[in-house]
């Protein structure tokens, strides 16, 4: 009921809710009541939690904030969800996102964008909360849920987190299934949490995590119980600071945020060793053609028959195009079309096969340096904190508001786990974040790592 009132009053300030379930989260959590009278508690019985919309979620309005998905309400639950709610999980409603995913900032969504409860010290503008996962983020910034689900194909976990002083990781690619989560690059979407602090995301990857028959993608590994490496020894291990991730012209603030998380892991008995990644600039090129490649096949099933909208035309292919036209927005035409010319014949070779090649490149660079004995990567998450929403230059320039995955889009393309976790406040007093990348399927060793961040 707190939860539910404090939605209520904030969210039409914030906007990080398209859908209150609250009918469903009273009964979900009259259920829980129940089920703690009865001693069957599970481990996260009753806690309310948002959902992103771009998890199917059973009965329930799941547009992947697309006007193309008006009305749909799938006949079935995400594993995702799944597993949470089979754990006591509540859920409070639908999180507003980046259309599909698509974005850094939570504008391209068709109900607006999200408001980052943040605010520059002494001014009152709006900032966003970075995106695709921007209504996660700023929910759990605002205190709207306790904890919320999200999903990263190029950063959309992290980077939110870190513009809200929240906590997020990506898992490694095969951890969680992806099934029942709307795809947008299927080889580089994963889903995770976005928490409050580092335990509550160590609790409830726990519980998100699963080996599923429905995804061939996933991978059979025991879930460890990963709250238990929360505030282990750090001792020993070996940090990589990659030198490639020094840009030029980064701001001074994040150059010092860095170094201080440097400092921090070395006081709790960490060895900092400097490493090298040659291929990282290449990482956010190749990222912009495989991620529209995959995109605009996974959006091809999105034809005004199957799903939600659909606009009349005089054929079956005038309607097709009208629905397509009218039902998604600019930035996602925009990948459709950038995916379509790099898959098409003649171009496949010199972009597609290309970008699969430096993929594989980006993958051997990190396994280099896990094979020299490091055991995680100390970066920045963001190349900024949080910006204004309609921010002018990066309205006009698409590929500006592509620079903000710059730390990110790597750990995809090389399947990695990652988190970003708040380190300190800008000269401003805004939230900025690191970001921890792990070994494969080494998470527990984030988590560690980041609770001497936190
Ligand atoms: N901002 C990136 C993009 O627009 C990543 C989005 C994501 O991780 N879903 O593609």
């Amino acid at each position: 009921e707190a939860y539910l009132t404090a939605i209520e009053t904030a969210n039409p300030l914030i906007n990080a809710y398209v859908t209150v379930t609250d009918d469903k989260a009273r009964a979900m959590a009259k259920a829980s009541d129940e089920k703690i009278a009865k001693g069957e508690a599970g481990p996260l019985e009753g806690i309310p939690l948002g959902i992103k919309d771009l998890f199917a979620t059973e009965g329930v309005h799941t547009q992947a904030c697309s006007h193309i998905l008006d009305g749909f309400k799938p006949s079935y639950e995400s594993t995702v969800t799944a597993n949470l709610f089979a754990d006591g999980a509540v859920m409070l409603g639908k999180l507003n996102m980046d259309e599909f995913a698509m974005g850094s900032s939570n504008e391209t969504s068709y109900y607006g964008p999200v408001k980052n409860p943040w605010r520059k010290r002494g001014s009152n503008a709006d900032l966003v909360p970075g995106g695709s996962s921007g209504g996660s983020a700023a929910s759990v910034a605002a205190h709207l849920c306790a904890g919320a689900t999200a999903t990263d194909t190029g950063g959309s976990i992290r980077q939110p987190a870190a513009l809200t002083g929240t906590v997020g990781i990506k898992p490694t690619y095969g951890r969680c299934s992806r099934w029942g989560t709307v795809a947008f690059a299927s080889s580089l979407d994963q889903a995770g949490p976005i928490a409050r602090d580092v335990r509550d995301a160590a609790i409830l990857l726990t519980s998100m995590a699963s080996v599923d028959p429905k995804d061939t993608t996933s991978v059979d590994r025991a879930v460890p119980d990963y709250a238990a490496a929360v505030g282990r020894s750090v001792k020993g291990l070996k940090i990589g600071v990659p030198k490639e991730y020094r840009m030029d012209g980064m701001p001074a603030e994040i150059e010092t945020l860095w170094q201080t998380g440097i400092d921090w892991l070395k006081e709790a008995g960490a060895e900092i060793v400097d490493v090298s990644l040659p291929h990282t600039k290449y990482a956010l090129p190749a990222y912009y053609i495989v991620a529209p490649a995959e995109a605009s096949s996974n959006l091809a099933r999105y034809d005004g028959v199957r799903y939600g909208l659909r606009v009349p035309g005089k054929d079956i292919v005038d309607m097709y195009e009208k629905t397509r036209a009218e039902g998604f927005g600019r930035e996602v035409k925009r990948r459709i079309m950038i995916g379509t010319y790099v898959l098409s014949a003649g171009y496949y070779d010199a972009y597609y096969l290309q970008a699969q090649k430096v993929r594989t490149l980006i993958k051997r660079d990190f396994e280099t340096v896990y094979a020299d004995g490091i055991d995680a990567l100390l970066t920045p998450a963001t190349p900024s904190a949080a910006f204004g929403i309609a921010d002018q230059d990066m309205a006009s320039d698409p590929v500006k508001m592509y620079l903000n995955d710059v730390f990110t889009v790597t750990v995809n393309m090389a399947g990695l786990p990652g988190i970003a976790v708040p380190a300190g406040i800008d000269s401003d007093g805004l939230p900025l974040g690191l970001q921890l990348i792990g070994r494969p399927f080494d998470e527990e060793t984030l988590f560690a790592l980041g609770s001497v961040i936190e």
